[in-house]
């Protein structure tokens, strides 16, 4: 009797429909599945060839991501309660994908004053979030200060907060409008009250593949300068790849490879986080600026990435996160199974995304990310920025959180769509 089937002939018959699917899996990849259960890392050349997998083989690879997953992280999801502040789209650069930056003099840009940062922030905490997430623009002549003063304001009033904040392309802008060097930037940062950097402005590691998609943009070196410099410093960052545009299976392998040696150097990543394209409102697309770029990933390159990245980094970096707000609920959901352990944050606002095209709303209440988590049989629980678990919600009768009582799509945190109305 199998789990209270008294004939289980057709779950044998299952079994062998396994067998077959097995049997007829390329052997080379099926060796690379092999390597990845033994405990092994795979190399960014098998990582390739599993971004191609498709039919039995795409099965297959879920499967063993998902087993690596429940050996290395259990079957806890972790999320954050956060609020992002993208506190100006005022921006002297202009990447292909990017659908949110504006131009000094465009009507839609906006620039929100240091007390209104402090005051989202206050707001949140007040709600029970635990982290700020602080991106921007780079508006031109910037004070090179503006970074330190804006976390110097918001550890001011919210000591306990945890600012996560900046991405390697800021903190060299702000080195580089002080007068500074990165690591004295970065220094400052850290005095001034950052926790954390956002491992973001990554896109695909590959200097070809950013100077199409996003000329001037921080190179890879640039990158990976910043990024050591900042975990050498005990800051750490969680790490990114943007994918779905221009690269190829080779191109995000290799990403994967080179943060994964970043990784074993430093130990400074707290997570890593696919980003699918979104392609709608992004200028690269809609205004066909550049040749072949494609509409964002597909749904089964979107569940190859988690899994792939689960194989590649499974060792490394243990905590893969799912971005809710490009892939939606559902998409995000069953990326659950394919490698991920984390559902990422509530967000409170968000306007990256949402400028793009994005329509997933821009709250998750804590009740509903705790549902979807349940919803494929695994316990969700609230986490730190770093991992440290706060809270584990065993039982699904859990007292709901100040948040929950919050419609997601209220405009009561402020809008991406009211910040950009012209006045
Ligand atoms: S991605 Fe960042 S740096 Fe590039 S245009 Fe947008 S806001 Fe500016």
């Amino acid at each position: 009797m199998i789990g209270g089937v008294s004939d289980p002939s057709h779950l044998l018959e299952l079994s062998s429909a396994w067998q077959r699917m097995l049997a007829a899996i390329d052997s080379a990849l099926a060796r690379s599945l092999d390597k990845s259960l033994e405990g092994k890392d795979i190399s960014s050349e098998e990582a390739a060839v599993l971004f191609d997998a498709e039919g039995p083989a795409l099965n297959a690879l879920i499967l063993v991501a998902d087993e690596l997953r429940r050996r290395t992280v259990g079957d806890t999801v972790t999320y954050v309660i956060n609020r992002n502040i993208n506190f100006t789209n005022v921006c002297i650069k202009r990447c292909g994908f990017c659908a949110f930056s504006r131009g000094y003099r465009e009507e839609e840009g906006y620039s929100l004053p240091i007390e209104e940062l402090v005051r989202r922030a206050r707001e949140a905490w007040e709600m029970g979030a635990t982290e700020v997430c602080i991106q921007a623009g780079l508006p031109p002549k910037m004070d090179g200060h503006l970074y330190v003063d804006v976390c110097q304001a918001i550890k001011q009033e919210i000591p306990d907060i945890h600012i996560h904040g900046f991405s390697p392309e800021e903190v060299l802008y702000g080195a580089a409008r002080s007068r500074t060097s990165v690591e004295d930037y970065l220094g400052m940062l850290k005095q001034a009250g950052v926790g954390s950097l956002p491992g973001t402005s990554a896109e695909i590691l590959d200097d070809a593949v950013r100077r199409v998609i996003s000329p001037g943009r921080i190179s890879t070196k640039d990158w990976i300068r910043v990024v050591t410099t900042a975990h050498r410093l005990h800051i750490p960052s969680s790490s990114t790849i943007m994918y779905g545009h221009l690269e190829n299976s080779r191109h995000k392998a290799e990403h994967l490879a080179l943060l994964r040696d970043i990784q074993k150097e430093t130990g400074g990543f707290t997570e890593f986080v696919p980003l699918s394209f979104v392609h709608w409102e992004a200028p690269m697309y809609k205004k066909g600026l550049i040749h072949d770029v494609r509409p964002g990933a597909t749904g089964a390159e979107v569940v190859k990435m988690y899994a792939v990245s689960r194989l590649m980094l499974n060792n490394w970096i243990p905590n893969i996160q799912v971005s809710w707000v490009k892939e939606g609920p559902k998409l995000a959901q069953l990326c659950l199974n394919a490698g991920a352990n984390d559902f990422g944050g509530t967000l409170i606002n968000e306007s990256i995304s949402t400028a793009a095209g994005a329509t997933h709303g821009q709250l998750m209440r804590p009740r509903d990310l705790r549902g979807l988590i349940r919803d494929v049989g695994r316990t969700p629980a609230q986490r730190s920025t770093t991992y440290d678990i706060l809270k584990r919600f065993d039982a699904a009768d859990e007292p709901p959180d100040f948040l929950d009582s919050v419609q997601p799509d209220g405009d009561r945190f402020g809008s991406y769509q009211q910040l950009t109305k012209p006045a």
